[in-house]
């Protein structure tokens, strides 16, 4: 269970300043959003605040700017849709330091029930740099300020894993940080599905490279049942077992990490799933989508001149039977280059295996999630994670730096 301080377990809000980190990193197209669902996400935690007479300011970043004024990322188009979901309006200050004079005094003079939101806070180079250079330092006081030191709610799970001035930085000078409710709601049900899963706990793991999900791979064999391995990086783990792989996506490199990974599997007396049978095709499209021609090979019978580019028909079966059996099931990374509509049909498979069963789904962010919406079974899943990066370190069992800053529910003091 999180033990730490939550949204309801702020008290006499009324009239006080509360600064909240919010994760508006919307997609954006000639300044107009495209998806809402970060937006819609922020709003139950912003409303609670208002509720309590608060006055509420709020910040986030957008994109990578890199410490300049980038006006493609500025965060403008954001305040009118907060002002409509909220029915109040929100004011916003296009100031390129922040945290400048005009957003100091706009602050100071909110009043109860009032919501700011600050321009993006990756303008400020200082932003991605704290613990690593003083002006960091000065940057997050800078923004604690803004709440008099006092009461700090970090809804951003997509930057927890990085210790950024407005997160961590702000947690370490405020008296209070909690945690907001988007935050709680990921960390319940990704904490709950590793920590204290329904079993039997399926785990899916796909997308291209091994190298990049190492811990992952380790941490989940310790905590799920079975473990699922399609997309491009099977074929490293079907090299390690001896099979001829062609020209598929390998890495060298990890192989006898894959083989100490189906030792650790067969010790646990885990089930580790690989692809029976593969699509494979010639040449790597180009662009992505172009048309292709699909062969589907064995495992164990595929020619030295093809590229093994998604699972085939039966290992889909294979995947949506241990799918149909679970109780819970987590998936990150999609079954092969789900791009291209000819290879994307172990990902569809595997889609809906997940949306027709009365399982726990938790989609892991990143391509998955947008493989999932894309597909048109986003409503069918438990949650989708708003945070890629933020969601497989979690996976890996790492503590992630964002909601360690966060004060404890239970301290001396209270
Ligand atoms: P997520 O975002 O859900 O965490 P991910 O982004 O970490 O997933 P990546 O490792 O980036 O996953 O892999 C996604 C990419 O993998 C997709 O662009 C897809 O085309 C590619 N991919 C999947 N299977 C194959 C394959 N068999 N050969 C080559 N590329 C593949």
């Amino acid at each position: 269970m999180l033990n730490k301080k939550t949204v309801d377990d702020l008290a006499n809000l009324q009239g006080k300043k509360v600064l909240v980190r919010c994760d508006f990193n919307v997609p954006l197209k000639d300044g107009v959003i495209q998806n809402y669902n970060r937006i819609d996400g922020a709003i139950p935690t912003i409303k609670k605040l208002l509720d309590q007479g608060a006055k509420v300011i709020l910040c986030s970043h957008l994109g990578k700017p890199k410490g300049e004024p980038v006006p493609e990322m500025s965060l403008a188009p954001v305040a009118p849709a907060l002002s409509e979901r909220l029915g109040v309006e929100v004011k916003f200050v296009n100031d390129p330091k922040v945290t400048g004079e005009e957003t100091r005094k706009v602050a100071a003079e909110l009043k109860d029930g009032e919501v700011l939101l600050l321009q993006n806070t990756r303008y400020r180079v200082e932003e991605t740099k704290y613990g690593k250079d003083e002006k960091a330092d000065a940057y997050a006081k800078e923004l604690a300020d803004l709440c008099e030191g006092g009461v700090f709610v970090n809804d951003a799970f997509g930057t927890a894993h990085r210790a950024h001035c407005s997160n961590v930085g702000v947690s370490e000078l405020v008296d209070t940080a909690a945690v907001g409710y988007l935050m709680q709601k990921e960390i319940d049900f990704l904490g709950n599905a590793v920590e204290n899963p329904v079993r039997p706990f399926v785990a899916i793991l796909g997308g291209a490279k091994v190298a990049d999900k190492l811990n992952v791979i380790s941490n989940l064999l310790e905590k799920c049942d079975t473990l699922i391995i399609g997309g491009g990086m099977a074929y490293t783990f079907l090299k390690a077992q001896g099979n001829e792989i062609g020209k598929s996506l390998v890495d060298d490199s990890k192989l006898d990490y894959c083989k100490e990974m189906l030792a650790k599997a067969e010790k646990l007396g885990k089930k580790l799933l690989l692809p029976v049978d593969s699509a494979t095709i010639t040449d790597f499209p180009n662009p992505i989508d172009a048309p292709v021609e699909v062969e589907l090979y064995d495992s164990d019978k595929m020619p030295a001149d093809r590229e093994g580019c998604d699972i085939g028909p039966k290992t889909a079966e294979l995947f949506a039977d241990a799918v149909k059996s679970a109780k819970t099931v987590v998936w990150n990374g999609p079954m092969g280059v789900f791009e291209n509509p000819t290879l994307a049909k172990g990902t569809i498979a595997v889609a809906k295996a997940l949306a027709e069963t009365d399982a726990t789904t938790i989609i892991g962010g990143g391509d998955s999630a947008a493989a999932v919406n894309q597909l048109g079974f986003g409503d069918k899943m438990s949650h989708i994670s708003t945070g890629g990066g933020a969601s497989l370190e979690f996976l890996e069992g790492k503590e992630l730096p964002g909601v360690a800053a966060a004060t404890d529910k239970y301290t001396e003091s209270n």
